[in-house]
């Protein structure tokens, strides 16, 4: 709960009013019995008009003075628990886009989802609530003690030893309540998962017919989040009616004593209808407590959840030694024995992999799936950092380098065509914001897709759907790749970004791609794209098996010859 208490700091005058009000509001319900006893007692037992009259009206002023309050106060609450939950909610998007992938292994996509929605959500609650109500009712049930005992000592004493008992009972059920609720926010995470999966795969589920089987799958755990927040709201709910038994009996008790008081004359009504009034207000606010209890359980499970969030070390980070001014101008890459490993699995990814991609030059890298293709290009703008040897851009170890400055300098195409809700126009200007009309067009061009977008309806300013739904897996590649030429990048990564090109369009985007001076690196399954690069890497279990041009793999290389010969036939092996 404490750590995110400092978002709270902000909004100091807010809270300030607010508190301020809400102490005159609760002043207001502390004085009513008293004017209520004063009333009985030296109005309506004497008899006298003019004194009901005159406590009456005060009454009467003063419900109107706690009544407008009550309404600027709950103003300030809103205000201060909604810019709470926007900051909460800016600061954890914030904090998720300096993760790592490491992190994100830690915490699942649909885990943040739910903590920065509905985790935030129930902080924000009780923030609103605190300042409402949530201190209002403790501070009631301590002042209505006191008034209570100024009133009649000994009626009071009933209510001074039942009310810490039940006191200490709540916050016994309040920890218990915390561990119910925080299951529940995990069964919501599970919920939240198996739902983006589905609407991510929709398409896959139409096609496989699995809507019973996913379906299955959600009722599941959308029963399993039902039952674990019955559980504990049963927990809750059987709270209340219990603490409102207890008081009704003591109400019956001082009712009983203040009979036998008011007979001996050592006490009289009015003070007996100000310590039951009391005591019926303390109810009051011991109910309102034990909502609270709940209220307050669940954001602590909440809160925990967003600070773990926060307190996540992104472990990708500049290094204390980044150089500010270091820029990639050649572009040459170098690998030295290069290894790595996935954090938390024990078998190496790549290892020992040294090669050095001269600028401008391109290489092509070529293995079976799951050899560590992909791997290795998430190494080179620092996606994970290496576990072992060294990768250096024009002789300086990336890692002394501004993690941006890397990145801006590089194009990177992923394995799988990921676009974003917009125009085509957006999708390619993602690259580089300021770009004009000319570099857009420039870039599709060279992508070989300017041709295909002037057929689309609205040409550059076509929406696509979410993750470019409406185009088909050629057209995603060939404008990820326009994205990523945009930038005018030093060194170009495309990881299987021609996969889905006709060997025509591929030609033809790879002959374009020497108007750029970049260093490229394309890993391809297809051995006429790889011909086509100065040099060509072969990766087996994530091991460098062989380098060299298509000539000279094909003269020394036995995997390299069956690839061939698998994609050509063993009699027209072709020559570069
Ligand atoms: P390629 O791109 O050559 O098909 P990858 O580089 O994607 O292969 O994968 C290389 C190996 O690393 C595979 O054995 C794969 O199971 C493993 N791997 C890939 N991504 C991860 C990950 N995020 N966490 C753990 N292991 C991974
Ligand atoms: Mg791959």
């Amino acid at each position: 709960m404490l750590q995110v208490l400092p978002f709270l700091r902000p909004y100091r005058k807010p809270i300030i009013i607010a508190v301020l009000l809400m102490l005159v509001e609760l002043t207001v319900e502390l004085w009513h019995p008293l004017l209520m006893a004063k009333i009985i007692n030296e109005g309506i037992n004497q008899q006298n008009l003019s004194v009901v009259l005159r406590w009456g009206t005060l009454m009467l002023v003063l419900a109107l003075l706690g009544f407008i309050c009550g309404i600027i106060n709950s103003f300030y609450a809103a205000y201060v628990s909604q810019n709470f939950g926007f900051d909460i909610r800016k600061s954890l998007f914030e904090k998720v886009q300096s993760f790592s992938f490491a992190n994100f292994n830690q915490f699942p996509t649909s885990t943040l989802i739910t903590r920065v929605t509905s985790d935030v959500t129930q902080m924000q609650n009780v923030v609103f609530m605190s300042l409402r109500i949530m201190m209002r009712a403790p501070l009631l049930i301590i002042g209505g003690m006191v008034m209570a005992l100024a009133v009649n000592v000994k009626l009071a004493l009933i209510l001074v030893v039942l009310i810490p008992f039940l006191l200490w009972f709540l916050v016994r059920m309040m920890n218990r309540a915390f561990m119910l609720f925080r299951s529940v926010q995990e069964r919501l995470d599970h919920v939240n998962g198996i739902l983006r999966e589905n609407l991510l795969g929709i398409r896959l589920i139409k096609a496989f017919v699995r809507y019973c089987h996913e379906s299955n799958r959600f009722t599941g755990a959308n029963k399993e989040l039902m039952d674990r927040t019955v559980t504990a709201l049963r927990l809750v709910e059987f709270i209340i009616p219990l603490l409102l038994l207890i008081m009704n009996v003591s109400v019956l008790f001082i009712l009983w004593f203040g009979s036998l008081e008011v007979n001996t004359k050592s006490g009289n009504v009015g003070e007996v209808v100000a310590v039951i009034n009391y005591a019926t207000r303390i109810t009051g606010a011991l109910s309102v407590v034990s909502m609270i209890v709940m209220q307050f359980s669940r954001a602590k499970a909440s809160a925990q959840r967003i600070s773990d969030v926060f307190e996540a070390k992104a472990d990708i980070s500049d290094t204390g030694c980044a150089n500010a001014d270091l820029r990639i101008t050649a572009g040459k890459v170098k690998l030295e024995n290069v290894s790595f490993q996935y954090p938390g699995i024990s078998l190496p990814a790549l290892q020992s992999i040294s090669f050095t991609v001269y600028a401008g030059e391109t290489v092509a890298i070529l293995g079976a799936t799951g050899s560590g293709k992909s791997t290795l290009f998430q190494l080179i703008p620092r996606l994970y950092d290496v576990s072992g040897g060294s990768i250096c851009i024009d002789g300086t170890d990336i890692r002394a380098m501004k993690l941006d400055v890397l990145r801006k300098q590089i194009g990177f195409v992923p394995q799988e065509a990921l676009l974003f809700t917009g125009t085509v126009k957006d999708n390619i200007l993602w690259g580089k914001e300021e770009a004009s009309m000319e570099e857009i067009i420039e870039a599709a061009q060279c992508a070989q897709m300017h041709e295909t977008i002037m057929k689309l309806p609205h040409q550059y300013d076509t929406m696509l759907g979410q993750k470019g739904v409406n185009l088909s897996g050629g057209q995603k590649q060939r404008l990820s790749i326009a994205r990523a030429l945009i930038r005018k990048p030093k060194i170009l990564l495309l990881d299987d970004s021609t996969s889905a090109l006709d060997a025509k369009t591929e030609a033809k985007f790879l002959a374009s791609l020497n108007a750029y001076s970049c260093t490229t690196m394309i890993i391809t399954q297809k051995i006429s794209t790889a011909m086509q690069a100065d040099t060509i890497i072969l990766l087996q279990d994530g091991k460098l098996l062989a380098q060299g041009n298509h000539e000279s793999l094909l003269h020394y290389s036995l995997l390299y010859q069956q690839i061939v010969q698998s994609q050509f036939g063993r009699e027209s092996v072709p020559h570069a």
